[in-house]
């Protein structure tokens, strides 16, 4: 499939020199193997030893324009050889440009882009505008949810990496957001979940006064935390309750934007207008670290006379910008966006709920574009996770068994806690998606076998 030749005496020197020197993120530093990748290429990436792995996590659901995209690669390579880096103070072409195909496609008045190196570095800019905005303290964010690994956006993080981190951060409060099929408020249909999430967030701004809160931010589909798309009218009220009370609007979309919906941006699926957008990942598939806050033309006049206080040596780095522009061009010519709401609507999301019907194991199908969780089940009848909330390693055996047999086959899942997600880049092919649902429909036998 691509050119390469197995070399597993390089592969074991590498990861020897890992072994030896790096510091793996969110890992018990010895109880790790990490796999050495030789090389990537579309929807594939390989190992020292022959064996070839079809990506559904597009690496940590970012390259939505798979790996080593030709026409990328050479934007960077040009603009390497024009300019590596200058400072974020000066207007830059290519810095520019990306900042016009942002917000030429981000929603309303979202017109002005603020760059960042990353997710979570937006997310703590977007939530210092909102604070400086509203002169107000408190942000609102949701359980089931993940904003990044900063200190500030790692106290927004509704789920257990949150735990061990920096003393909760001032004024974060979380609430519940919709989950029909485990459902906080015991609702029996999206409708009535949809009402009652509502309605706890209208308490829960009450009993923390909404004088005192600067922001509600939300991942517009949930996306590590189990891709939760959110019912009917939901994203609506809760524009409405900011609306009634001069609170920001943050929408998350560093893991739905850029396609991985099957639109632009997710929020484009239910015609909701944010105050505030962060967007990474996609916006050039992490070929060259990236990130930022699109802004409302309201919150960025705030800013109009009164200096923002944020930024780094490397904001809008003129290399991740190119790979921006070349990007998102590339998502136009190529029709990528639309690829994946049309694999999603005609190939994926049939094919999981045919797979769900014959599995004991599968509880539930969510998703939409080349955005798809699988909540796997120890009985469909109790809905109870196949692994308990945060697992231990023990605990976690079904998921692990499951994972190794995809990877045995050829596949590369993407698993957290009990669920697996199916993330591939947005310019997957109908065959590839094929035979990657054939191998994981097979790997959902041994799920089935951790059923009661
Ligand atoms: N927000 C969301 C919704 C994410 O999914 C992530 C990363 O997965 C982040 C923020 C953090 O992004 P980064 O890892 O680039 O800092």
């Amino acid at each position: 499939r691509a050119d390469h030749q197995p070399d597993p005496a390089k592969g074991a020197a590498v990861k020897a020199a890992d072994r030896a020197h790096v510091f793996h993120s969110w890992s018990a530093q010895e109880l790790i193997e990490p796999l050495a990748v030789a090389g990537a290429q579309g929807s594939y990436f390989w190992d020292y030893d022959g064996n070839t792995y079809l990506d559904f996590s597009s690496g940590l659901v970012n390259a939505n324009i798979g790996y080593q995209h030709p026409k990328v690669v050479a934007a960077i390579q040009e603009q390497a050889g024009r300019m590596t880096t200058f400072a974020p103070a000066y207007a830059i072409d290519v810095r520019a440009e990306a900042a016009r195909l942002v917000a030429e496609r981000t929603p309303g008045d979202l017109d002005k882009i603020f760059f960042t190196n990353g997710g979570a570095e937006a997310v703590e800019n977007a939530v210092r505008m909102a604070r400086l905005h509203t002169g107000r303290p408190k942000v609102l964010s949701a359980y089931r949810s993940y904003h990044g690994a900063t200190s500030g956006a790692i106290n927004l993080t509704g789920d257990p990496r949150r735990w061990p981190s920096d003393t909760a951060s001032a004024g974060v409060v979380h609430f519940w957001g919709p989950y029909p099929y485990r459902s906080p408020f015991h609702s029996d249909s999206p409708e009535q979940e949809c009402e009652r999430a509502l309605s706890h967030l209208a308490d829960l701004i009450a009993f923390e006064g909404p004088q005192s809160i600067a922001a509600i931010i939300l991942e517009t589909v949930v996306g590590t935390a189990g891709v939760l798309v959110p019912p009917e009218g939901y994203l609506a009220g809760v524009r409405a309750l900011c609306d009634r009370y001069g609170i920001v609007f943050v929408l998350d979309e560093v893991m739905a934007g850029f396609g991985r919906t099957g639109r632009w941006f997710a929020a484009d699926h239910w015609d909701v207008v944010p105050d505030l957008m962060t967007f990474a990942k996609g916006v050039n598939s992490g070929y060259v670290p990236l990130g930022g806050v699109a802004i409302s033309a309201e919150i960025a006049a705030t800013f109009a006379t009164r200096p923002y206080p944020g930024g780094l040596t490397y904001s809008g780095h003129p290399l991740a910008c190119a790979s921006a522009v070349a990007t998102i061009n590339a998502m136009r010519e190529e029709r990528i966006v639309e690829n994946a709401a049309d694999l999603g609507e005609r190939v994926i999301g049939p094919a999981l709920r045919e797979i769900a019907d014959r599995h004991p194991s599968v509880g539930e199908v969510r998703g939409m574009g080349v955005f798809w969780a699988l909540d796997l089940v120890r009985s469909k009848e109790t809905r109870e996770p196949l692994v308990p909330y945060n697992p231990s390693a023990a605990d976690n055996a079904p998921m692990g068994a499951f994972a190794a047999a995809c990877k045995k086959n050829g596949l590369w899942p993407f698993v957290n806690m009990n669920r697996t997600h199916v993330v591939p880049p947005c310019t997957i092919t109908e065959a590839e998606a094929k035979e990657g649902l054939a191998i994981l429909d097979e790997a959902l036998t041994t799920a089935d076998g951790f059923t009661v």
